[in-house]
């Protein structure tokens, strides 16, 4: 992923989170117009297809009407005919026998006299009436038409009501008026053209005479209505303009609509052959029902479909909006993975899973990475990125590395140290995995411990050997001892343990340095292999330690002339950079199995031995004596109890007050360390110091020791006491090891102590050899803001242009020197010497041991600064330091004293 296109992702995502309700409003808009459109034709639809089946129905139904008029027509001139032939009174009557008119449609059928009287009638009733004043009567009477007349019943024919009424003239041979022809038909029989639920909710049926004549009327219940009076057709409906058509006619009665109100399409034809219109009124509503609903239907299924659409791309959008955000975190992590592992040596990688239809991981593919990474591969980042995994660790460990990322992505973490197959694509031999579950995906580091790998196997390599003699160290030793042991049983022949120290090593190697010390060391272990047959070993067993063992043993004799060999090889010199050393060896015995059956055993009793000879003046050698171990076993024991003296604190520090030399104000004490043992009681520094500084213990000793002294001033500073700094003694061992400023730091840290209230003496021994790293510690205490001073100064060959160029700050001159004030002109010629060029160099001097006012007085004419010693005042408590801080000024006391 290149830098630019790095937010491409969530960026995606982002106008998906907006292109989804975008695109769901577009739908739903489609669909709306849809649904309208679709409801506005069907709509139309609807009404064109009612006008065409009204103006259909009107069509069939004036037909009907006219062909059953022409029905009427033809019986009601047969009827004339045989009355004018026949004259018979009984005619309707003999007919009526004959079968005819007992249709239930035929109401009335009558001959009526010239006089309105009726003569024959299919009614007996009406025989009595007079129709004589019936509009029609009059009508046929006044007018010679034969024509047929059709009409509405008069009140008279009570019977007939309700009917339609047709009506013929009778004549004489010689066309007088004889009378008149009448039939009533039952209404119904002109409107039973088509079942009344046929046309239709709301619709009406009605045939309509001209002149108001008829009015017949059929609703959409069946019901039947007659006269104009009760019918429901528009007041005009007497006036149509046309043959025929079809028209929308819908508001209240009044304003020319229906009787009801009811909106219709009606359509009309008017007769052919009669005065006749046949009316068909569909009602508009009923109608259109059908789009109605289908709107409705479709406009519900509209909205459901638009707030599904609506909803659905809000989750959509919901959705983007997540994954871009979770896409803009993970791009994050990888940019932020990336920039902090792009400069280092580290290969990064991001892989996603790459899953099967079934969801289970099957391998993972590369999305991204850094050159460094790709470089592992012998790739470009490109070229790397969008491979999968499994196709570029494939062979040995392939599949098993699926499974270990597999793994990494459900418990969310994996590391390991990994050799790489000679097979694999790497570049690498050793590498350094660690895989981070990172959303969904891993992210990979992969170091290049190849280095780190082949010298941890030389370190192991070393691990059994002293690098500085080039001998078995203690550990291979103590590794090899039990096994020579046990073969030295097996062949029954014994084995002896000399446990060998030089005697003046230690002074050698402060006083002139470890260059010196090495030498000497190196050439020590030269010296005592040339004593050995070639069967024996030896090992350095610490600092000026080694141990021989000599198997088989035969004898003591034999073990004593190796020992006294060993012992005068040490007897004499060593030279180093033309100098002369004489440092010795004192030799312990041990004997396996008399003196022990194990290592440890045989080591202490040789290590007794050793002391035992040293005791009794050194350079001799000594067989084990378990009387021996009874007086000497303090060293051993020495040792165990200064650990627990360690592990239970049961150390205190005393404070020795310096004071300025002319006024005697306290400027500063120095922390000096007592053990207090809870049996043994008070024991001073001189008794075990040594043996802490031999053994390495003091490193834990020193720690406490800076602790203790900071956690003082600290309660001191609590107290409301204005405390002056102390000054800690920093063993040289403390000091080579290093750190010692990183302890100081932490402890003021701890403490919240200011670093100017807290000073450090070193023996000029420790900054022996000039070496970068004491300069380097030197230079990290003093950046601390910690003073430095030179302890024990004049005891070592250390120049004064030395010690200034590593910034140390004060010296103190050691109190074999303050001894000799007063008692030698050279001790005070020596101390002015020491003090005048000090001063040059810009060192300020503290006289350690004063003793005495006249060693007092010199210092003062010397301008030495300050003074330290029981003169002054003793190492006391912290406790009685209190008052001592409170008065400030000391000499006057002293000097009293
Ligand atoms: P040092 O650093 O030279 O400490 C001064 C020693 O001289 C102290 O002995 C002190 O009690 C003693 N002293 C002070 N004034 C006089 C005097 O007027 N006359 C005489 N004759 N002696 C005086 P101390 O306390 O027994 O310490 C002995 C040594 O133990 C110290 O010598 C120092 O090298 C070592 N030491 C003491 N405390 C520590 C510590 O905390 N760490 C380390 N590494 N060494 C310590
Ligand atoms: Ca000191
Ligand atoms: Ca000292």
């Amino acid at each position: 992923m290149s830098k630019t296109s790095a937010p491409a992702a969530p960026r995606t995502h982002r106008y998906l989170a907006l292109l989804w309700p975008a695109l769901a409003l577009l739908a739903c808009a489609v669909l709306w117009s849809a649904a309208i459109l679709r409801a506005g034709g069907e709509e139309q639809r609807a009404s064109e297809q009612v006008f065409k089946k009204a103006d259909a129905y009107a069509e069939a139904y004036e037909q009907y009407v006219t062909r059953s008029v022409a029905q009427m027509d033809q019986i009601t001139m047969q009827l004339k005919h045989s009355w004018e032939h026949s004259r018979n009174p009984a005619l309707i009557e003999d007919m009526r026998r004959d079968g005819m008119f007992t249709d239930a449609a035929f109401v009335s059928v009558s001959v009526i006299g010239r006089d309105g009287h009726i003569r024959s009638s299919s009614r007996i009733a009406e025989r009595s009436l007079s129709l004589a004043a019936a509009p029609f009567f009059v009508e046929h009477r006044d007018n010679i038409s034969t024509a047929l007349r059709i009409g509405t019943p008069p009140p008279e024919l009570e019977e007939a009501r309700g009917a339609v009424l047709f009506t013929r003239r009778l004549d004489t041979d010689d066309d007088e008026f004889d009378g008149v022809l009448l039939m009533a038909v039952d209404a119904a029989y002109f409107t039973s053209f088509v079942s009344a639920p046929t046309l239709g909710a709301g619709s009406l049926l009605a045939l309509v005479g001209s002149g108001n004549t008829l009015r017949v009327e059929q609703d959409a219940s069946g019901a039947l209505r007659t006269g104009v009076a009760a019918s429901l057709l528009p007041a005009n409906a007497d006036r149509w303009p046309v043959a025929h058509g079809v028209q929308l006619v819908e508001g209240s009665a009044r304003a020319g609509g229906f009787g009801d109100g009811r909106a219709r399409v009606l359509g009309w034809r008017r007769s052919s052959a009669y005065p006749l219109v046949a009316v068909v009124a569909l009602s508009r509503d009923a109608a259109l029902a059908g789009a109605e609903a289908y709107w409705t239907a479709s406009r519900n299924n509209t909205i459901v479909a638009c707030a599904v659409l609506l909803a659905m791309s809000a989750a959509a959008s919901i959705l983007s909006l997540r994954a871009s955000r979770r896409a803009r975190e993970q791009a994050e992590v990888q940019r932020a993975y990336r920039t902090a592992t792009e400069s280092g040596n580290d290969g990064f990688y991001m892989v996603a899973p790459v899953r099967d239809r079934k969801g289970q991981v099957i391998d993972f593919r590369i999305v991204d990475c850094n050159e460094r990474g790709a470089f592992f591969y012998g790739m470009t980042r490109t070229s790397l990125v969008g491979s999968l995994v499994s196709q570029l660790d494939r062979g040995v460990g392939g599949p098993e590395l699926i499974d270990e990322y597999r793994q990494a992505m459900t418990v969310g973490f994996h590391q390991e140290d990994r050799r790489m197959p000679d097979d694999n694509r790497l570049n690498i031999r050793w590498g350094h995995r660690r895989l981070v579950r990172v959303g969904d995906g891993l992210a990979v580091t992969l170091q290049d411990i190849s280095e780190r790998k082949e010298h941890e196997t030389q370190l192991a390599r070393l691990a059994n050997e002293d690098s500085l003699t080039g001998l078995p160290n203690r550990h291979w030793f103590l590794n090899f001892v039990p096994s020579a042991l046990s073969h030295a049983q097996a062949g029954g022949h014994g084995a002896a343990l000399l446990f060998v120290d030089l005697d003046e090593f230690k002074q050698v190697n402060d006083s002139h340095g470890h260059a010196v010390g090495d030498r000497l060391l190196k050439d020590a272990a030269g010296r005592l292999l040339s004593q050995l047959r070639p069967g024996d070993r030896v090992a350095r067993f610490g600092g000026d330690e080694f141990i021989v063992l000599l198997s088989p043993f035969d004898s003591d004799q034999q073990v004593a002339a190796v020992a006294a060999r060993i012992v005068g090889a040490f007897a004499k010199p060593f030279a180093i950079a033309d100098e002369q050393h004489m440092i010795g060896a004192s030799v312990g015995i041990s004997v396996f199995p008399r003196d022990g059956l194990d290592a440890a055993t045989l080591i202490r009793h040789s290590d007794i031995a050793m002391y035992a000879g040293k005791n009794e003046g050194k350079g001799q050698y000594r067989f084990f004596d378990p009387a021996q171990s009874s007086t000497l076993k303090t060293r051993a024991q020495l040792r165990q109890r200064l650990l627990e003296a360690i592990e239970q604190r049961q150390f205190v520090l005393h404070y020795q007050p310096r004071v300025d030399t002319r006024d005697g104000r306290l400027l500063s004490m120095e922390a000096l360390l007592r053990w207090e043992h809870p049996q043994l009681g008070m024991i001073r520094p001189d008794e075990f110091i040594p043996l802490a500084e031999s053994s390495g213990l003091i490193v834990p000793i020193g720690a406490i020791v800076i602790d203790m002294a900071c956690a003082q001033l600290a309660a001191w500073g609590a107290a409301g006491l204005d405390p002056v700094p102390v000054s800690i003694n920093v063993s040289p061992k403390q000091f080579l090891r290093g750190g010692v400023h990183r302890e100081l730091a932490q402890a003021l840290a701890r403490h919240g102590v200011a670093a100017r209230l807290l000073e450090v003496e070193i023996t000029e021994s420790a900054m022996m050899g000039d070496q970068d790293e004491i300069l380097a510690e030197l230079a990290a205490i003093r950046a601390l803001g910690i003073k430095l001073h030179v302890d024990d100064f004049g005891t070592g060959y250390s120049s004064l242009s030395q010690l200034q160029r590593m910034k140390m700050d004060v010296l103190k001159v050691d109190r074999s020197f303050t001894a000799e004030l007063g008692r030698s002109k050279e001790g005070t010629v020596f101390f002015q010497a020491i003090v005048s060029m000090a001063h040059a160099l810009g060192m300020e001097v503290v006289a350690e041991g004063v003793e005495n006012a006249e060693q007092l007085a010199i210092l003062r004419h010397l301008h030495c600064n300050e003074v330290q010693g029981y003169l002054i005042a003793r190492p006391m408590p912290a406790q009685a330091i209190e008052t001592l801080l409170e008065k400030r000024y000391l000499l006057e006391q002293a000097l009293a004293a």
